[in-house]
């Protein structure tokens, strides 16, 4: 792994990091990147680097999720990074999906295209007016008409979804049946009459644009063909599950990117910054102490992930659950706590766009709350563990 991460490293360093002034600058929008990012794309593919989470056969590197988790970290440095490498969320997830389960139809007509960058897609499961920690409670439905379906829903936070091809949206399609069997997911290209991007939504003030936004959209009288069903009927629920648990590894692994970069600027701030002449910040107690203690925490948070990430691959993610609840609100509060003592020994440096930190800070805050609020991960967590405490139970 390690010529690939070095690989990775001098294509960030060359391509990647120089964009990042513009990125943050207020007057330049994602969109006026692209054609720059296009060129970062081109020197991906030639060095062989391009879309590591895919198979070779679909043009990718073919790495397990270990070895993925590891590109994830270095890619994460920057806000940048993964998209550069076409392994960005959403795409990433809903590549992961049509790969497992998609149709030769769907594998054709969806995942090539996403594969070799030509288009983008979206995720379209949470709704404004519906608990998204609860997915398997929602009012968006699908009715079948003969051999299409008609899709009527509310969606929010379906990111990513101005400028993208098609969504994968979760929809109830048999309401009788059980709580977990009664969504279905079905592909829906967004040129679809009924489908609508109702907003952008601000995001801590920042509606943002093309890739970089969250949609709030509505399916009205919105007909797809049956073909169009990901996996059976009834298995929304199911396949939502599966997307969610190597997402969260890669998630986490781009958070420890963000700490590490935040750590090193830290680190070069208080090493350099006199508070008085000749007197550093960082001969200050208190300075030393979060820099001690963001760099255990973010060693230790690399090492839990890993181990998350080799247990999905081993034992796969249903045996690996409590794993996979204790990175994400694990590392989504060492990820706080890193960026918030960078910002404080940046001081009002810290708060401005001249570094990546308040983009960071104000985009990052969402790691507490999607693909799982804290809280239903510590009490999901909990719950398993106090089950072998039971008086009737049998596991001590
Ligand atoms: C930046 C961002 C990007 C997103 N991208 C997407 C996307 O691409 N596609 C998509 O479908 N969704 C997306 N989401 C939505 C995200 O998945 C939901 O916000 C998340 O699932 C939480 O749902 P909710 O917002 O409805 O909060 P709610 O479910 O209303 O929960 C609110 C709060 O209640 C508490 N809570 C909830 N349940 C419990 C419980 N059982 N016990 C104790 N406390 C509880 C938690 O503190 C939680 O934060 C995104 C969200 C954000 C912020």
């Amino acid at each position: 792994m390690q010529p690939t991460l070095t690989a990775i490293r001098e294509v960030m360093c060359e391509h990647i990091y120089p964009l990042e002034p513009d990125f943050l600058a207020p007057e330049t929008g994602f969109r006026d990147l692209l054609p720059r990012l296009e060129a970062v794309r081109r020197v991906v593919k030639e060095r062989g680097l391009w879309a590591p989470h895919l198979p070779e056969a679909y043009g990718g590197m073919g790495l397990s999720l270990s070895e993925f988790a590891l590109v994830s970290e270095e890619l994460g440095r920057s806000p940048l990074g993964h998209y550069a490498f076409n392994c960005q969320a959403p795409d990433v997830g809903n590549m992961e999906l049509l790969l497992e389960h998609g149709t030769p139809a769907q594998k054709e007509k969806f995942l090539l295209p996403l594969a070799r960058g030509e288009i983008r897609s979206c995720f379209s499961m949470t709704e404004p007016d519906h608990p998204g920690s609860n997915p398997a409670w929602m009012a968006a439905t699908a009715v079948r008409e003969g051999d299409h379906y008609r899709i009527e829903g509310h969606k929010w936070f379906t990111s990513s979804a101005e400028g993208a091809a098609f969504a994968i949206v979760m929809v109830i399609t048999n309401p009788d049946a059980s709580r977990y069997r009664r969504a279905s997911m079905l592909i829906v290209p967004l040129d679809t009459p009924g489908f609508r991007v109702v907003r952008n939504i601000p995001v801590m003030g920042h509606p943002g644009e093309d890739y970089h936004s969250h949609a709030e959209v509505r399916y009205e009288n919105c007909r797809v063909p049956v073909e169009n069903l990901l996996g059976p009927e009834g298995h929304g629920f199911a396949l939502a599950q599966e997307r969610l648990g190597p997402g969260r590894i890669h998630h986490c692994m781009r958070w420890i990117g963000i700490c590490e970069r935040a750590f090193d600027l830290m680190c070069r701030r208080a090493a350099t910054r006199q508070v008085a002449p000749g007197r550093t910040l960082g001969e200050q107690g208190v300075v030393q102490a979060w820099i001690a203690e963001s760099r255990a925490e973010i060693n230790a948070a690399r090492m839990l992930v890993l181990h998350a990430a080799r247990r999905i691959d081993e034992v796969g993610q249903y045996a690996a659950r409590d794993d996979i609840s204790i990175i994400k609100f694990y590392v989504a509060g060492v990820l706080q706590r890193v960026l918030d003592r960078a910002i404080q020994v940046h001081g009002a440096l810290g708060v401005t766009d001249d570094t990546p930190l308040a983009y960071w800070y104000r985009h990052e805050r969402a790691a507490r709350i999607y693909d799982g609020p804290d809280e239903v991960h510590k009490i999901a967590l909990a719950r398993r563990i106090l089950r072998a405490y039971a008086p009737e139970s049998s596991e001590r």
